[in-house]
């Protein structure tokens, strides 16, 4: 109603001048009734209205928790926490529906209140001057009676309201398809029926003619034939879209080989439980995501009953503990959007942590490119040194010191290993490798 006064006023005060003319004193009472209703409908409005922002402010927080749940994947999956993060995701939602239902309910109300509020008005209408006209009392003709009645009907906004609601109800199911189609989406990468637990990694990882192409994608790698063994650390070097984000990708089985095969301790992947797979890895990215959670719990992330001497050994580990402790709440301080916002060096620092607590065999390691300044980089660079240490290594490098102590270095270029050796082998090749040195790493030798 209160919408379609502001709407249309043109028509409305149209109206309400042709009304006057007919029948003023019917129309004064009619007018004289409208903030009667007025009053109802506002108070419904208002209910309305803080229903509708609580729901606005859930609506935010499941985006936030989806947003740091799939930017974080990656990490959410290696820790093996699709669980824990489905049911956060489901209890937000609950939330949110109890939230809309209610929110419904009182939408809903406010159409049938205001068709109420109007048929009362007609009721008295045509009790007081219907029952006039037809005695013959008033000096309004039946006919003009009828067309008085006809322009109110035209100023009854209820119907408007329907219309709206009507729309909403649409809007709303098209929503939903679309949602429970989302939902309903079967994920491609799943346990084979007779898969194997991989209990510990004993040997190698190893990569037989493996090539892989993206859905609709051309081939992103060709012919990768590759060994890893146990306890060596693997520098991946390349050119940016040389495919060594993807390649690492392939390990954790974030996405299954088009052609070729990988074994781990000489058994094909997709014959080994993939939760088993990814409780060996530690993958720490570029991205260092963490959670809108305390820092405790993100460092502990995916360990329920660790103690927070723990927490503190991996932070002291990961060149972390000493900025935690200078934050006024320490480990209970809440980070992300809500809470203190961290340097690039800390979160990276703090993902550090993570993995340390983790302690796995496998360790994915894609190293930042953002740049930082001397003495954090020399804390990430310790950090990451401790990380490493007696553990197999795949590290997607950035930094000269991680090549220099590489076992093997890999260099990818156009999706193909062109080169492998250690970093004075690949120096002495002056191929692709010695003209990457030269572009990326020389100028870091100041701080190594
Ligand atoms: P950078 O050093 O810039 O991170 P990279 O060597 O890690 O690059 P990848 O991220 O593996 O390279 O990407 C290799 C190629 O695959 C790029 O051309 C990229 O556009 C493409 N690619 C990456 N992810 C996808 C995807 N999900 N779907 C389709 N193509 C993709």
């Amino acid at each position: 109603m209160v919408n379609s006064i502001f709407r249309d006023p043109p028509s409305l005060i149209a109206y309400s001048v042709v009304l006057f003319m007919f029948n003023w004193k019917l129309t004064l009472i009619i007018f004289l009734l409208a903030p009667v209703s007025a009053l109802i409908l506002s108070k419904i409005g208002n209910s309305l209205k803080r229903s509708s922002t609580k729901s606005q402010e859930k609506i935010s927080d499941i985006t936030s928790t989806l947003d740091e749940t799939l930017g974080a994947i990656r990490v959410v999956k290696a820790f093996g926490m699709e669980d824990y993060e489905k049911k956060k995701f489901e209890k937000e939602n609950d939330n949110y529906f109890n939230l809309l239902v209610r929110l419904t309910r009182k939408r809903a109300l406010g159409s049938p209140i205001s068709e109420f509020i109007g048929v009362i008005t007609i009721v008295i209408i045509l009790y007081f001057f219907g029952a006039e006209i037809i005695q013959g009392n008033s000096n309004m003709t039946p006919g003009a009676f009828i067309f008085y009645l006809a322009i109110f009907f035209q100023m009854m906004p209820s119907l408007k309201l329907f219309g709206q609601m009507f729309n909403s109800y649409k809007e709303g199911t098209a929503a939903a398809e679309r949602v429970f189609g989302l939902l309903d989406t079967k994920a491609s990468i799943v346990d084979s029926p007779n898969a194997i637990e991989l209990k510990e990694f004993r040997s190698s990882i190893e990569f037989r003619d493996a090539s892989f192409k993206y859905y609709k994608s051309d081939y992103i790698l060709k012919d990768i034939n590759l060994k890893i063994d146990k306890g060596n650390i693997i520098a991946i070097v390349g050119p940016s879209g040389a495919g060594k984000s993807t390649l690492v990708d392939l390990i954790p089985r974030f996405y299954d080989l088009t052609e070729g095969n990988l074994f781990f301790d000489g058994k094909n992947i997709k014959d080994l439980k993939i939760e088993s797979l990814r409780r060996l890895m530690g993958i720490v990215t570029q991205e260092t995501i963490l959670f809108n959670d305390t820092i405790r719990n993100n460092i502990a992330y995916g360990e329920s009953d660790i103690s927070i001497e723990q927490i503190t050994e991996a932070s002291k580990a990961a060149n972390a503990h000493k900025f935690i402790s200078l934050i006024e709440k320490g480990y209970d301080t809440i980070i992300g959007d809500r809470g203190v916002k961290l340097s690039g060096g800390e979160r990276q620092r703090l993902s550090i942590a993570r993995a340390l607590l983790k302690n796995p065999p496998i360790l994915i390691l894609d190293e930042a490119t953002s740049s930082l300044d001397t003495e954090s980089e020399i804390l990430v660079q310790q950090a990451i040194e401790r990380l490493m240490h007696g553990r197999t290594s795949i590290v997607i490098a950035h930094r000269l010191s991680t090549i220099q102590n590489a076992d093997m270095i890999v260099v990818l270029e156009k999706g193909k290993i062109v080169e492998t050796g250690t970093h004075q082998q690949l120096l002495h090749t002056r191929g692709l490798y010695k003209k990457l040195y030269d572009l990326q790493f020389r100028h870091q030798e100041s701080i190594v």
